[in-house]
């Protein structure tokens, strides 16, 4: 199967070829439509992902963002924090955690 990608929203005109937000569809080589992508630009970016369900699975990497408050944590400091930008688990307190865990 061939996937194509499509811009669909256009060129700001005013703007030097940048985008006012970007909508982007994605095609099979059936012509169907898989996935839309919407990005609209704000104080926060908003990110809207549609997909036909019968063609595709959605899948966000949300194991790689971690959800524990708990600094402390040993359980995430020792494997399930897997977010190398985790504010709450730092990767130094990882390593040194792992560290201390190891010569136990
Ligand atoms: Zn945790
Ligand atoms: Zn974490």
């Amino acid at each position: 199967m061939k996937l194509y990608g499509n811009i669909k929203s256009e060129r700001a005109e005013k703007g030097q070829g940048g985008n006012d937000f970007l909508e982007i569809e994605i095609t099979n080589d059936k012509r169907q439509e898989i996935a839309l992508i919407k990005i609209v630009p704000g104080e926060k970016i908003k990110v809207t992902i549609e997909i036909d369900k019968d063609l595709a699975e959605l899948e966000i990497g949300r194991d790689s963002i971690c959800k524990c408050t708990d600094p402390l944590c040993a359980k995430c400091l020792l494997v399930n924090c897997k977010d190398p930008n985790c504010k709450v688990h730092p990767e130094n307190k990882k390593m040194e955690f792992r560290k201390l865990y190891k010569n136990r």
